[in-house]
């Protein structure tokens, strides 16, 4: 499926919102519907790249919503 999300691409760059491609959940993980979320502390220090993830990486993981799928095992 295709969702919005704040990615960031390059080092100290904003981020952009912009489409990505979403799997569907594996056997141990959930799909999640955000209703609501932030951009904190640690997605700065990623776009800073002073924690070095990999790029690009997409912003937002505190997020809060309603589970919509299980993955099946
Ligand atoms: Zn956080």
């Amino acid at each position: 499926m295709e969702i919005k999300a704040a990615v960031v691409h390059a080092p100290r760059t904003p981020f952009i919102i912009e489409a990505v491609r979403l799997e569907a959940p594996r056997a141990d993980e959930v799909l999640v519907k955000l209703t609501a979320t932030g951009v904190c502390h640690t997605d700065v220090a990623i776009v800073e790249q002073i924690l070095p993830l990999p790029l690009p990486y997409i912003l937002g993981h505190e997020g809060a919503g309603v589970v919509v799928e299980a993955g099946r095992p």
